[in-house]
């Protein structure tokens, strides 16, 4: 009888496991393997320092953000105080489920089915990778995070089966020598409707290879050709393909993570990744460590109810940055006209220091309220198309 059995060993399940074992709880971890999750890779220094992530896991450190324009306009945003991190999720994610792991968690390899109630307990029910069998882990409590369009979610708790989606596709290549177009200290960050409609396209890159890729909510955009066309517009298109990837992102966090029973869900499972950015894996990690938080008070006082401290310990510290990103995605991503202007807006000095110690530190500073004026002042001005474009 195991006291929580983790679902899925992304970043979410890794450190919800982690967390359990090191506070005393007896944990499985399951998770299928045989798959590079497909992502940017892009982390935060806050994720680096708080989930003691060692140097050899970042395998590029990015000084500056470009912002770049329907119209090729491009605004350099350099990165004070710190770096962006990269890294590679088949290292990575391996690195923290061994992590895991030798904390003291057992470790199975396999595809998670379903679960079963019984007398003798909750029944997690997956096919062994090895042998194909068909087996059983019972346990007290779940935590499910096996990611977007998490089989967990559908078959336990409201509202998982009905998580919006944007779909993201990249290509892993080989990243060239350094050129005036390509520096391998610089995220593109590329707001182009011929590139997506209502998201981004990027270039990330990572030591010896980068990801170059886009994402949509929009049914029928192709994809390949979106990111075959950023390739040419950034000069990488005869750089050789590793991968060719895509995977959704959601975009919004359920209103409630646990089934009011046994099970709990963390990170993408639980809808949970930044609006605007897609950022997702510091969120995963937190939310494991908030799943764990909740699986380990419901553990100690038998109150299922405790389930639901997953989510409002989360929402108690992210729900402000959370507001603020929905309602820049909203207002910016809608049309080439209102890209435009974002990438304008980003000339501005305290938007920068703003936008980037929110997602460097994960807080909103309040320490210039003038700042948070002028910024509120100009944000309505582009919206209200008070301001006219000024080229740079
Ligand atoms: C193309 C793309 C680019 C992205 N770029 C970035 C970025 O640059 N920075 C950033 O912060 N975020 C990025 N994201 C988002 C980020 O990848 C996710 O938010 C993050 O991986 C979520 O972590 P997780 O642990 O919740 O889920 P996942 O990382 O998806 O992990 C889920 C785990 O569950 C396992 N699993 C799934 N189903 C089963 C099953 N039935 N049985 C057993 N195991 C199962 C999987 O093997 C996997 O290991 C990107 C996403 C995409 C698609």
């Amino acid at each position: 009888m195991y006291d929580v059995v983790v679902i899925g060993g992304g970043p979410s399940g890794s450190t919800a496991a982690e967390e359990l074992v090191r506070s005393g709880h007896k944990v499985a971890l399951l998770d299928r393997d045989g798959r590079i999750k497909p992502c940017g890779g892009a982390v935060p220094p806050r994720l680096i320092t708080d989930f003691n992530i060692p140097d050899e896991q970042v395998v590029a450190r990015i000084n500056t953000a470009r912002m770049i324009s329907p119209t090729q306009r491009q605004v350099d945003i350099p990165i004070e105080n710190g770096y962006v991190g990269m890294v590679d999720r088949e290292h990575f994610d391996e690195y923290l489920r061994v992590r895991a792991t030798e904390a003291g968690a057992d470790r199975f390899t396999g595809t998670f089915t379903k679960i079963e109630r019984d007398a003798d307990g909750t029944h997690v029910i997956y096919r062994d990778k090895a042998s194909g069998e068909k087996k059983r882990l019972t346990t007290k409590l779940i935590i499910g995070a096996d990611g977007a369009r998490s089989n967990v979610a559908k078959a336990e708790v409201p509202g998982g089966d009905k998580i919006p989606y944007v779909i993201a596709y990249h290509e892993i290549i080989e990243a060239p020598d350094p050129t005036e177009s390509y520096d391998p200290k610089r995220c593109d960050v590329i707001y182009d409707g011929t590139i997506s409609p209502d998201f981004y396209g990027w270039v990330f890159p990572h030591g010896k290879s980068a990801s170059v890729g886009m994402g949509t909510g929009i049914d029928g955009v192709d994809l390949k050709k979106a990111t075959a066309e950023l390739r040419v517009a950034s000069g990488l298109e005869h750089c050789k393909t590793i991968r060719r990837e895509g995977a959704p992102i959601p975009l919004k966090p359920m209103d409630k993570w646990d089934n009011g029973r046994d099970v709990v869900l963390a990170g993408d499972a639980a809808g949970v990744v930044a609006p605007s950015s897609g950022e997702g894996i510091y969120y995963a990690m937190v939310g494991g460590q908030v799943a764990a938080a909740a699986a380990s008070a419901c553990l100690t006082t038998g109150r299922a109810r405790d389930l639901q401290l997953a989510r409002k310990l989360f929402m108690r510290e992210h729900k402000q940055v959370f507001r603020v990103l929905g309602a820049m995605q909203n207002a910016y991503y809608r049309s080439d006209e209102r890209r435009e202007r974002f990438v304008s807006l980003c000339h501005d000095v305290d938007v920068q220091r703003l936008t980037f110690e929110a997602y460097m530190n994960k807080k909103l500073v309040k320490a210039r309220p003038m700042a948070h004026l002028k910024i509120g002042i100009k944000n309505l001005a582009h919206l209200t198309r008070l301001v006219s474009e000024t080229r740079v």
